[in-house]
């Protein structure tokens, strides 16, 4: 087969869907990659490493598009890409299936398009799981950038000018960012507590030392929000949560939001009123800018600085300023999902295999997702 490794094109993504490394394996099995000159660079991967792993460089965008059975992406192709596309090509990438208006024009090019971000989040997929892998960093990435921004010490320091207080880190939402984002903040040396509508959380926010910020829920609550994903609360549940949240968000130095529901809006957490009530200095870091925001304050892809004091960084693609491990790790997830179709005698797509037909968005001329929310397992 021919594997194609266009360079990204939205402004900003750095990462990459192929490193030598995995270039080396797909050759290694006998397939032949093509990677268009220069994909790798803002990775810190170039040009010569993929030509010495076996791959073959195209000048062209082009050129990488037209040669692909199979074309590995990071972000969705616009819809100028699926024109060049070989009819029938396999595309795999995250494809953004809840917005993503193109997916049409990939049913009548007849690709096999596979979406990652709908991979069940099961014990056999997680070696291929890019929103753990990529949400890890993003946490990591989140408490550096708050960090950066916050006017003092993060641990407590005991000095001969006097004694430096621990920063307070208050963590909203605690998936895979928000627990990277606990430990890493811990490390840094801070008092840390987090707070999530699933109740599973607290014990694993117990387990890395932080304090879990506990909203009353009723029996019925709790057993709705047992599943895999959060799931968008009552009315009566978000006031006492806002109440609770704001409380610990005005008595904390840094918060870092990290809240989704899939195929919604963020959900809102805080408040401009909350934001205005907290402390001069403190930084809050919205991770899910991208998604409407959970601080009202937000503005996707800028940094506010509040009247009273506070910054408000809605960096876009965390892990994108992170791009060699994140292209590493997300080109590790692509690689040992195609080996589920990756054959001696070629390729073969078996839509019995739960993991494959979660992921097809569009086959054989079909488009054969929604665009509704997964159900939470
Ligand atoms: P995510 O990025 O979808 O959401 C981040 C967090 O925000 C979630 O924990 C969610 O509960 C929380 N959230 C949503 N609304 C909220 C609100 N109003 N207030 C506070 N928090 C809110 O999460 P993710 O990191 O993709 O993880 C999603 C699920 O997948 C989790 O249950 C996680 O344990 C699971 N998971 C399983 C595997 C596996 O077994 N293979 C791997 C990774 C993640």
């Amino acid at each position: 087969m021919q594997i194609a490794i266009p360079a990204e094109r939205l402004a900003g993504e750095t990462r990459v869907a192929a490193t030598p490394e995995t270039v080396k394996k797909l050759v290694g099995l006998g397939h032949s990659v093509v990677v268009e000159k220069g994909a790798g660079v803002a990775s810190a991967m170039l040009d010569a490493a993929y030509k010495e792993a076996g791959a073959s460089l195209v000048g062209s965008r082009t050129a990488a598009l037209t040669a692909g059975d199979i074309v590995l992406t990071v972000r969705a192709l616009p819809a100028e890409d699926i024109a060049q596309l070989k009819d029938g090509a396999v595309l795999i990438g995250m494809l953004a299936p809840y917005s993503n208006p193109d997916l049409p024009k990939l049913a009548a090019k007849q690709a096999s398009a596979f979406a990652m971000e709908l991979l069940p989040r099961t014990t056999r997929a997680q070696s291929m799981d890019v929103l753990s892998s990529q949400n890890n960093i993003a946490g990591y990435k989140a408490v550096l950038l708050a960090n950066h921004y916050y006017p003092r010490f993060m641990p407590m320091l005991m000095t001969a000018a006097g004694t430096v207080k621990p920063a307070r880190v208050l963590i909203l939402g605690v998936g895979v960012a928000g627990l990277q984002a606990i430990a890493t903040a811990k490390r840094l040396g801070a008092v840390v507590e987090a707070f999530d509508v699933r109740p599973s959380t607290k014990e694993q926010v117990e387990s890395l030392g932080a304090k879990f910020v506990e909203v009353p829920m009723t029996d019925a609550e709790k057993a709705a929000n047992d599943g895999v994903y959060a799931k968008e609360m009552s009315e009566d549940y978000q006031r006492r949560q806002t109440e609770l949240v704001d409380k610990h968000a005005k008595q904390a130095d840094i918060v870092i939001t990290t809240a989704l529901i899939p195929g919604k809006p963020a959900p809102r957490l805080l408040s401009a009123a909350t934001v205005a009530a907290m402390k001069p200095g403190s930084v809050i870091v919205d991770m899910a800018a991208e998604s409407g925001g959970n601080v009202e304050s937000t503005r996707c892809g800028e940094v506010v600085h509040t009247d009273n004091g506070v910054t408000v960084v809605g960096t876009a693609n965390l892990p994108g300023l992170m791009a060699g491990d994140a292209s590493a790790l997300y080109a590790k997830n692509l690689l040992t999902f195609l080996s589920l179709m990756l054959t001696k005698e070629g390729f073969s797509i078996n839509l019995e295999d739960e993991l494959l037909a979660a992921t097809l968005v569009t086959h054989a001329g079909e488009l054969r997702f929604g665009q509704a929310a997964p159900a939470a397992a």
